[in-house]
């Protein structure tokens, strides 16, 4: 079994396919699913899709892009979606300098109000990193004991080392399939006991489909090359990134 640990599946390409999408994932050996939000609004069509769809989980929370059109006083609502009995996470947060479709100083506002209230619910956290690798180590810093995972993991094994060393997993998607792709060099310094696999569809095809719309089933093929680079079984990637997943979301 794998698990699909990031997608949005509320995009309308995937959720108008939606019995597909999730036949097509189970004949690749794909049946579980976390469905991201990326702001206040799609957390509650993700939470809509795992109550009609018993694998599929639901996370709310602010992305760093939709930080600049997010409400000011979002606590009360973030925390009353994150009461939901499917939801597993607070997320996606984080810090995106890459794009820099917000202001830094309020990403920064916005994931660290976030971190607190995934630390008083007691909810792992899935974060996005573009280039602010060292902000996000210093403000995680700040929050010890907190679980999570560093989703699209694309930053150096120095960054990989100290996040585990937080007690955070790293999870690789389609792009660790990209030709002169330098995250397999990472990949193979990280053991099997800190990784999680995800698509985050409908974005980042894995090869060969690149450029092309994901999804979840495509899974497989990032967990097929986590294989390739450690030698091992399929199956191996699979049962220990599933137990890994269903340890820090704590699904079943
Ligand atoms: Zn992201
Ligand atoms: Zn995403």
């Amino acid at each position: 079994m794998l698990i699909d640990t990031h997608c949005h599946l509320y995009y309308e390409d995937l959720k108008n396919d939606i019995y597909n999408v999730i036949n097509r994932a189970s004949d690749l050996g794909v049946n579980k699913f976390i469905c991201v939000s990326t702001n206040l609004n799609d957390a509650e069509e993700c939470i809509e899709l795992a109550k009609n769809f018993e694998p599929i989980w639901a996370t709310a929370g602010i992305h760093p892009h939709d930080a600049k059109s997010a409400p000011i006083k979002f606590e009360n609502k973030l925390k009353s979606l994150l009461n939901n009995k499917k939801i597993v996470a607070v997320g996606e947060i984080g810090l995106d300098y890459f794009r820099g479709l917000t202001d830094q100083k309020i990403q920064k506002k916005y994931f660290r109000k976030q971190l607190e209230i995934a630390a008083e619910m007691d909810l792992p956290i899935v974060f996005h990193n573009r280039e602010a690798d060292e902000d996000i180590i210093s403000i995680l810093s700040d929050f010890p004991g907190l679980k999570g995972v560093a989703h699209c993991f694309s930053s150096t094994i120095e960054t990989a080392e100290k996040l585990i060393e937080l007690g955070f997993l790293i999870s690789f998607s389609g792009n660790l399939t990209f030709k002169n792709s330098k995250l397999p060099e990472v990949a193979s310094k990280i053991s099997l006991r800190n990784l999680l696999v995800e698509t985050d569809s409908p974005y980042l095809s894995p090869t060969p489909f690149r450029g092309k719309p994901n999804e979840p089933a495509r899974v497989r093929y990032v967990a097929e090359k986590l294989a390739d680079i450690n030698n091992c079984t399929l199956e191996e990637v699979a049962k220990r990134t599933s137990e890994n997943a269903i340890k820090l979301f704590k699904i079943v």
